[in-house]
């Protein structure tokens, strides 16, 4: 496995795969930490949970230079995302005994209750565009309710999963209790099949999904999966323009365009889509590329040549079928791998822009006629992650958001962000379960029902 610096091309570092047997031990390790932990006090998870959060905070600099290094992020965005990650620690060593409390439910029983014991050992398999928050906001939660975790992170940044590694041995998380594993697919899917593997979260596309869901399947394992997404922004008609645009282009260049939750898809109200697009054209056009070590760069370099060439070829398929490029669309003559600001106008049905997933920071316009074109053109996909609602008439919109828009989480004026006290997930094609919040630490255990007669 290679780590290669986005920016350069270069080669930073090359990682060999742990053979089978190795990372058959780290699994059997972990189930036997994990009977340990399970019977550990929330206050005693939580004091080392703290100690996870300030690691985060103090090493932040450290972290996002090697997120820059391994996969091209602005540094002051790498910043910001380890100091996220020390938000869901802390939030989730102050909540979780309240939220795994046992629940009294009337009954014909003298006593009856839920009380949530922990599953065991899950097995995470992460992408690499929020390489630390994709991890935390995962583990935060599965290890205050009582599992033990294995990490198997995407390969291009292997580096960023043996930090992760060392930091929570460092605040004193047992050992074996959280592992990262350097394995191949078929290494992935032997392990799943193992008994030491109680349960599976995936974040990554739909087809990586469906893979390892189906394995997990097969031997009745529980997933949780949050796949892509091609989040609709819906400009209504009365919407503000300027604050809209603003918004709507902050969301589509975040991580350079590389997230599930950016807004992909606007589609504008004919009476505001001239102004609207000459306005996110002016603010795209500003955007400062560069390397992701340089003070003021807004956009890096995306995270591997394929994944840019791959986005180049949606591109070029667009406007092949008709779509109109207004901005960008061509691969910069400089090093590294690089995709500037894109704007595709004339969108429809049946091209690439339209019907999948564009990670890169390139943005779809499709004009419509009103709102009731919008909210159907909008819900035309197999994927429902996020979606927003931009309007003067913020109950109207939050009408929209609440009753007709087919995705997990719906905003109302606002780009869509995950945060700790929110439950975070897709429908469709955007996978199942939920992340985060109250919700989000009942996945990964056993909801069990006590009756006493
Ligand atoms: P993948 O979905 O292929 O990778 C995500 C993670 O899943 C990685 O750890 C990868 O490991 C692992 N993985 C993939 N297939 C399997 C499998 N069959 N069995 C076990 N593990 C597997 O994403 P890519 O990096 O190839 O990106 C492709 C596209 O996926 C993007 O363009 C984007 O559309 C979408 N994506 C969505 C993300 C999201 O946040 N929802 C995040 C990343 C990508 P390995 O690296 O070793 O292949």
């Amino acid at each position: 496995m290679k780590s290669i610096n986005p920016a350069t091309g270069e080669i930073i570092a090359s990682y060999a795969n742990m053979n089978s047997p190795e990372i058959a031990t780290i699994a059997q390790q972990a189930n036997e930490a994990q009977q340990k932990w399970r019977k550990r006090s929330f206050d005693e998870r939580a004091t080392l949970l703290r100690k996870v959060a300030d690691l985060l905070e103090s090493n932040k600099e450290e972290y996002a230079e090697l997120m820059a290094y391994e996969m091209g992020k602005p540094l002051s965005q790498g910043i910001s995302e380890s100091e996220k990650c020390a938000w869901v620690c802390n939030y989730y060593a102050n909540h979780a005994a309240t939220f795994l409390e046992n629940e009294l439910i009337e009954s014909d029983a003298d006593k009856s209750y839920i009380t949530y014991n922990p599953l065991g050992t899950v097995l995470a398999i992460m992408p690499w565009n929020f390489p630390f928050w994709q991890l935390f906001r995962f583990a935060a939660p599965a290890l205050m309710a009582g599992n033990a975790a294995i990490l198997k992170h995407a390969s291009n940044v292997s580096g960023c999963a043996l930090a992760i590694e060392e930091l929570l041995h460092d605040a004193g998380i047992p050992e074996s209790l959280f592992r990262t594993i350097l394995a191949d697919r078929d290494q992935v899917k032997s392990l799943i099949q193992t008994e030491h593997i109680s349960a599976v979260t995936l974040t990554g596309s739909t087809r990586a999904g469906m893979s390892v869901a189906s394995t997990a399947g097969n031997k009745i394992k529980k997933t949780v999966l949050e796949l892509g997404g091609s989040d609709p922004y819906l400009v209504l008609a009365d919407a503000d323009i300027e604050k809209t645009a603003e918004t709507c282009v902050t969301s589509r260049l975040i991580n350079s365009g590389q997230s599930c939750i950016a807004a992909k898809r606007f589609i504008v109200v004919e009476d505001n889509y001239d102004p609207f697009l000459e306005k996110i054209t002016e603010l795209m056009k500003e955007k400062r590329i560069g390397d992701p070590f340089e003070e003021g760069t807004d956009v890096g370099p995306m995270a591997r040549e394929d994944l840019r060439d791959e986005l180049h070829d949606q591109v070029k398929k667009s406007i092949e079928a008709g779509a109109k490029c207004v901005l960008g669309g061509e691969i910069p003559a400089r090093k590294g791998s690089y995709y500037p600001p894109t704007i595709l106008t004339e969108v429809t049905e049946d091209m690439p822009a339209y019907e999948e997933e564009l990670f890169g920071p390139v943005a779809s316009v499709i004009k419509v006629k009103d709102e009731e074109e919008a909210i159907r053109i909008a819900n035309d996909s197999d994927f429902g992650l996020g979606a927003a609602v931009f309007s003067r008439d913020a109950d109207r919109a939050e009408r929209i958001a609440a009753e007709e828009l087919e995705a997990g989480c719906c905003f109302v004026n606002a780009f869509v962000k995950s945060d700790p006290r929110l439950p975070f997930g897709g429908i469709k094609q955007s996978g199942y379960g939920r992340e985060l919040s109250h919700l989000g630490i009942k996945e990964f255990v056993n909801i069990k029902t006590v009756y006493r007669a």
